[in-house]
């Protein structure tokens, strides 16, 4: 199994493009299927990011990020902010 900082290197290389995120294969199970969700400040669009795979529920929280230019994001104090995120095992 992968380790957080295979995931770390994945959120690291993420992009937004045309309001959609670009990712790279899952570490874990290399499939295709990762999504991510910045929750962040609108001024500063630093805040926390999740980042899971919809294929194998493994993932990663990681605070004190910021969304890169072109990443769509939901704000911090919106309390629907990780609406749709499923549970998903964190990599610690
Ligand atoms: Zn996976």
């Amino acid at each position: 199994m992968a380790d957080r900082s295979n995931w770390l290197r994945v959120l690291a290389q993420a992009s937004g493009q045309q309001g959609r995120p670009h990712l790279g294969e899952c570490p874990d199970c290399r499939l295709p299927r990762l999504q991510v969700r910045f929750i962040v400040n609108p001024d500063t669009r630093v805040g926390y990011a999740l980042l899971w795979c919809a294929a194998c529920l493994r993932g990663v929280l990681v605070s004190r990020v910021r969304a890169p230019e072109g990443m769509p994001v939901r704000l911090l104090d919106d309390p629907l902010s990780t609406e749709g995120v499923p549970d998903f095992l964190r990599h610690e």
